[in-house]
């Protein structure tokens, strides 16, 4: 009798695409050798890292990293515990995109039979000069955590010197007027008041401006919710400033459209992503913004078995016309297709296609505010941000055992109520 050889799928990348693939092939009981490989030993939870920058928890230092690392963060042994998937823990530096094979830099390579490519992606920080260098990103739980002590470290040390220098150092820039922009500038102005009270600054010191290229802040949104976004700003006092691009950053200011110089120790890049270096390097079909091109089955464009999933991808959906964006519901949708399709190949089937066409979307606005569309519905305030919640705890449902996911989301719960 023919003796079929276990399939090797490796999986690149433990984000929300990832994880989830990983458990829809482990589900599937396929002969199929799962390993999921990531540069952490745990993945992170990116949509609370504005919260956890923002933080006001009053427990003593060495505490509060803990119970912060704790929310953003879950174990991948913990995630994966009871099921086939082996975890790797590894930095991936190359993959060939014809053959397949890819390589780890401590010199380990693999050509797996399935691949599945769910990198994330990057601050698009490189095109603007000194962004590299001197602004603060929110990426990974290590950036979020150092922007913290950053503006905690600016109130010790200015909570008594001359207003001009107070005025620089509580003036605080945020690049980028879209959705994680707006959340983050709105949780800011809530800590900074905090600050202000415990460090006994004037409130009307702090300045957080908050710059857009485009005609809007929140350009991307229906025109009601975005109205109500931007009334919901000016009340919490940040000041939008639209039509206006950073030019560069330096250590102790920003330069912006017109050579405006704006006096400030925090520039906070949030305007755009791109791809991962490694894709970069890879020799992959890449679209001008650098997303990974992919069929509307979500294989890479010109290979067979090697799949895309997540903030990496680049797909316009044939209904909509629009770019699938890069939000966890979509990596989670993704991760369906592609998972399918791996199981579809197996049994040579005919592989379906992938449509980005259902957007529901969902801003939060500084404490428990949120702006919501979902399908025709459009709605903000209070029940918005329950809404998001509850959003929040069904991506980590589709991750995490039952019960972990509720852990971390009542964790998490209380960071995110720390300012209010
Ligand atoms: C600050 C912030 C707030 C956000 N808020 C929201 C929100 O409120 N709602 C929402 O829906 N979405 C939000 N998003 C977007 C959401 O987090 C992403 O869309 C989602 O995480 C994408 O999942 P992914 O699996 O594609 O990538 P990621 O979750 O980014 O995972 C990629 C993984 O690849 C690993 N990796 C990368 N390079 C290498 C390498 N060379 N070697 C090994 N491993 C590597 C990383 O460690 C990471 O674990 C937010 C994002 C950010 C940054």
């Amino acid at each position: 009798m023919e003796q079929t050889q276990t399939k090797k799928v490796y999986i690149l990348g433990g984000g929300f695409a990832g994880i989830r693939v990983a458990h829809l092939l482990s589900d599937s009981g396929k002969d199929l050798e799962i390993n999921l490989i990531d540069r952490h030993p745990y993945h992170i939870n990116a949509p609370v890292l504005y919260e956890i920058a923002n933080a006001f928890v009053p427990w003593e230092l060495e505490a509060v990293g803990r119970v912060l690392t704790d929310v953003a963060t879950a174990p991948y042994a913990k995630i994966f515990d009871g099921t086939s998937v082996n975890f790797m823990q590894g930095v991936i530096s190359g993959i060939e995109s014809k053959t397949g094979k890819f390589y780890l830099t401590d010199g380990h390579t693999e050509t797996p039979d399935f691949m599945i490519i769910s990198l994330g992606s990057q601050a698009q920080t490189s095109d603007t000069p000194g962004a590299n260098n001197h602004a603060f990103t929110l990426r990974g739980l290590d950036d979020a955590v150092a922007l913290r002590k950053h503006i905690i470290s600016l109130f010790l040390r200015y909570r008594v010197a001359s207003l001009m220098a107070q005025q620089k150092a509580f003036t605080f820039v945020i690049a980028g007027g879209g959705p994680t922009g707006v959340e983050y500038a709105s949780e800011l102005a809530l800590f900074v008041k905090k600050l202000c009270r415990l460090h006994r600054v004037a409130s009307d010191i702090p300045k957080i401006i908050l710059c857009e290229e485009t005609d809007y802040v929140l350009h991307a949104c229906p025109g009601m919710l975005r109205n109500i976004g931007h009334e919901r700003l000016r009340k919490l006092g940040v000041q939008m400033r639209a039509h206006t691009k950073v030019v560069t950053v330096h250590s102790d200011g920003v330069e912006i459209a017109g050579g405006v110089i704006i006096p400030t120790f925090t520039t906070v890049w949030l305007a755009g992503t791109r791809v991962n270096d490694v894709l970069l390097r890879s020799n992959f079909p890449l679209n001008t913004t650098g997303g990974l091109v992919t069929d509307k089955n979500l294989v890479v464009s010109g290979s067979t078995n090697i799949f895309v999933a997540g903030d990496c991808t680049y797909f316009i959906d044939p209904i909509t016309g629009k770019v699938a964006p890069d939000v966890a519901w979509a990596a989670l949708q993704q991760a369906e297709v592609v998972a399918e399709n791996i199981i579809r190949r197996l049994e040579e089937r005919p592989l379906m296609s992938y449509f980005s066409n259902h957007r529901p979307l969902l801003i939060a606005v500084g404490g428990k505010f949120a702006l919501a569309r979902i399908g025709p519905f459009q709605f903000s305030g209070l029940l918005a941000w329950v809404v998001k919640q509850l959003a929040d705890l069904r991506y980590l449902w589709s991750i995490l055992p039952n019960m972990m996911a509720v852990r971390y989301w009542m964790k998490s719960l209380r960071v995110k109520i720390s300012n209010d």
